[in-house]
């Protein structure tokens, strides 16, 4: 039996946790640079705010209709998560991050009443995080997700599934919250998926439904009953392997060891153009700081380094250039520092002046693990190279490498406990200006040019000293 974990509207509940006066108020969260509404509250929706939609095009209900637009603020979310994530884990023996908010957990050989359990996980996350959830049990994850849907759908819509016979008036089960289709008969379960869109099914599109409601399936029990050769031959195997997983047969399993990542990318858009070198240079190494990081973190050593920069092909009057390269390093590594370099040296080959860059990225590529024994930054392999002027051979016993890469490890200890960019690579680092000095508490250096125009980001509460929330008393 499995669960599926989901935080209800999660960007905008994790705002809610430090302002309550959100709640019940329609908010939106805007993606980087504040363009499209990346997540609404459900007074929000009850607005009509479509996912994705253009800022602009809803602006006028700040007017109108009093709603609230924040900008993404993805470290607060990010932590959020991962203490979401740590607090479900200990309910079920295997837990396969979905997403940002969602988690399956594996509840096989779980004893007890899983409807009791479930509840009393939602109510842990609750009193620990501060964030609603939504909980479905079923016996394959496709169900899972679908009895998640019920959850959150007559949580929200107390009325959605109370019309039906199957239901009300003699069954006792309430679907709002925690929702366990292993609890209901065939029956109910048949009710539940007659009252659900096609389209809510995990793994159907937007395309898909459609063509699948054009063929007169509509509803989840019209597609659990679709002949399945006819939907292979029309539609696809993904499509197939949906409806066997619907009718309960398991055809994915709990993936709690996710293969690590081929390669990794840290890429953004500025919020205004960027035209001077040393601008990118601390663009381009904050970025490589990051994919470094998380290169140790999945265990992985580098064989090159990737790097683009961009203008926007939506300012039409600027001329337009779209450079990359991608250097090859003499021994793969996370070392933040070997990695920089290769960057930089990458962005001075490629970089030309009098462009408006309005876009960058730094990528990990030829991504290999590290050698057993080894620890994160440290080389698989010493390749003496007489033309890198910072080669360090490899000592047999503790030598130039074992320290460099107990400096690595020092360096995400300091970040991971005082804040990201506590201690960072000096090109990496923002450079104060000391011109306008920030409002904003903890904000000491002006923001550099190209940060998102993220106006209206709330503190990163849980992440920054400097920015942690006050109690007035
Ligand atoms: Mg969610």
């Amino acid at each position: 039996m499995f669960a599926l974990v989901d935080v209800n509207n999660m960007y905008v509940s994790c705002e809610r946790v430090f302002r309550p006066a959100l709640h019940g108020k329609p908010v939106v969260v805007l993606s980087n640079n504040d363009g499209a509404c990346i997540a609404r509250s459900n007074e929000a929706k009850d607005l009509g705010v479509r996912m994705a939609q253009p800022w602009f095009e809803v602006r006028h209900l700040e007017r109108t209709a009093g709603l609230i637009a924040l900008s993404a603020n993805f470290e607060l979310y990010g932590d959020m998560s991962s203490r979401m994530m740590s607090l479900a884990a200990g309910f079920a023996p295997r837990q396969e991050i979905y997403s940002i908010d969602e988690c399956f957990l594996d509840f096989d050989g779980v004893p007890g009443d899983r409807t009791a359990i479930g509840r009393e996980l939602r109510r842990k996350v609750l009193q620990w995080t501060g964030l609603p959830t939504s909980v479905g049990f079923g016996p394959t994850k496709t169900l899972a997700k679908l009895a998640n849907h019920v959850a959150k759908t007559a949580d929200r819509w107390p009325d959605s599934y109370a019309q039906m016979p199957a239901l009300s008036p003699g069954s006792t089960h309430s679907l709002a919250q925690v929702c366990d289709f292993g609890r209901l008969s065939p029956g109910e379960v048949e009710a539940a998926m007659a009252a659900t869109d096609v389209g809510a099914v995990w793994g159907i599109g937007r395309k898909t439904s459609a063509r699948l409601n054009d063929g007169g399936i509509r509803t989840v029990l019209d597609l659990v009953r679709a002949d399945l050769p006819t939907l292979r031959r029309q539609f696809s195997v993904v499509v197939e392997k949906t409806v066997r997983e619907l009718r309960g047969t398991p055809c994915l399993e709990v993936n709690d060891a996710p293969e690590a990542n081929q390669q990794i990318m840290c890429s953004r858009s500025f919020g205004v153009p960027v035209t001077e070198l040393p601008d990118l240079v601390e663009v381009v190494s904050q970025f490589t700081s990051q994919v470094a990081r998380r290169a140790r973190e999945q265990g992985s050593v580098a064989g090159a380094v990737h790097v683009f920069i961009s203008t926007s092909p939506y300012r039409q009057g600027d001329r337009q250039h779209a450079p990359s390269a991608t250097l090859p390093l003499p021994q793969p590594s996370a070392d933040t520092r070997v990695l920089i370099s290769a960057a930089v040296r990458a962005l001075r080959c490629i970089y030309k002046p009098g462009f408006n860059y309005a876009k960058a990225g730094a990528m990990l590529v030829e991504l290999q693990a590290q050698a057993p024994g080894l620890k994160p930054g440290q080389a698989r392999q010493a390749t003496l190279d007489l033309f890198e002027p910072d080669a360090e051979p490899e000592e047999p016993q503790r030598g130039r490498t074992g320290q460099r890469t107990d400096l690595m490890s020092a360096l995400d200890a300091l970040n991971e406990r005082f804040g990201r960019q506590t201690v960072a690579v000096a090109s990496a680092a923002r450079r104060a200006t000391g011109a306008a000095e920030v409002a904003r508490a903890g904000e000491t250096a002006r923001p550099s040019a190209h940060a998102s125009r993220q106006q209206r980001r709330s503190p990163r509460y849980t992440t920054r000293l400097a920015e942690i929330a006050r109690a007035r008393a």
